[in-house]
């Protein structure tokens, strides 16, 4: 078995990065600015923007924070993304989710400008991104593509078995890997919630990836000797041994699983770094994209 450790991927895709970087400032070039809005003080929410802010030091990034109460309305909020879309300093921004149910997420996503949606959850990059157009690709699918590509991993032909349809991660992942190109070109079955028999369709797969949110839910009963077993989930459990009194938790069980795999990823230390290094190569791209 062996690991597909996201941790040293993505430090190795950021300091090519941040030489990229350096490279541009000896020529008086333009550094990329990420900035991010963050609403609320959801504890999970501002670990995830904290990890963003600080791959950006890493990489030599401009970043720029603007936090907002829970309160916040709607409008404000447009507001900002609609001076956001104007300021030239600005390459790229994302939008924290999940925000407060008093806005409407739908909205929010539609009012950026989908040249600076480097989350790549604006209709424009996903509708593209489906056609195998040039586009910002949510970060989390095009981590895992970029973790498979560094691997080197055979996908062509592979069975693939993603479980988990979200917009964010599942749904777009799934039209990624039966792409006809390189570490796509898998049979992909997406699962979710209303499947029947999933631990039989997961027991064909070559590929198990697991994205629905649920700690330790792939046994190792639904795993087939050999599979490549990636694991998107992020849950905070309840763990007396940890001085914050919880633990983060993926949705595969690692010890049962791992054995009978021939690659894995962990949690933590697998998928969560590379989705932050795709969010960082993305702002480098959108910058790029404007010939700056
Ligand atoms: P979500 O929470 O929006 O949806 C969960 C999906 O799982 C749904 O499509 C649902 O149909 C499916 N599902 C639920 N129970 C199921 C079951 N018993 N069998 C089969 N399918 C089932 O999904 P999300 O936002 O993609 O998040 C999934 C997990 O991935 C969460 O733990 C989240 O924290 C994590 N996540 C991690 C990263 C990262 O960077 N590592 C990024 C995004 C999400």
């Amino acid at each position: 078995m062996e690991l597909l450790n996201g941790k040293e991927t993505s430090q190795i895709i950021m300091k090519e990065i941040s030489d990229a970087v350096r490279n541009r400032k000896s020529e008086g070039k333009k550094i990329p600015h990420l900035a991010a809005i963050l609403v609320g003080g959801d504890g999970g929410s501002i670990t995830y923007v904290n990890n963003k802010l600080r791959a950006c030091e890493a990489c030599g990034f401009e970043s720029t924070l603007m936090r907002y109460d829970d309160s916040v309305s709607e409008e404000v909020l447009l507001n900002k993304i609609h001076t956001l879309n104007e300021d030239k300093s600005i390459d790229g921004f994302i939008v924290q989710l999940p925000l407060p149910p008093h806005i409407d997420e739908t909205k929010v996503i539609l009012a950026i400008d989908p040249m600076k949606d480097v989350d790549g959850f604006h209709p424009m990059n996903l509708g593209k991104m489906a056609l195998n157009m040039p586009a910002f690709i949510s970060a989390t699918p095009s981590g895992i593509i970029e973790l498979i590509r560094r691997y080197e991993l055979d996908t062509a032909g592979k069975r693939c078995v993603i479980i988990g349809r979200s917009n964010i991660v599942g749904m777009p992942l799934s039209i990624l890997l039966s792409q006809n190109k390189e570490f796509g070109n898998c049979t992909v079955t997406l699962t979710h919630s209303q499947t029947k028999n999933l631990k039989e369709i997961c027991l064909q797969a070559d590929i198990v990836i697991a994205a629905l949110g649920q700690p330790g839910f792939v046994k190792e009963d639904m795993v087939k000797e050999g599979a490549v077993v990636i694991d998107v989930g992020i849950t905070r459990v309840k763990d007396e041994s940890k001085k914050t009194g919880w633990r983060l938790s993926g949705d595969v069980d690692f010890d049962q699983v791992a054995p009978k795999c021939s690659y894995i990823s962990p949690v933590p230390g697998g998928v969560g770094p590379m989705t932050v290094a795709s969010l960082m190569m993305n702002t480098l791209k959108a910058m790029d994209l404007k010939g700056k």
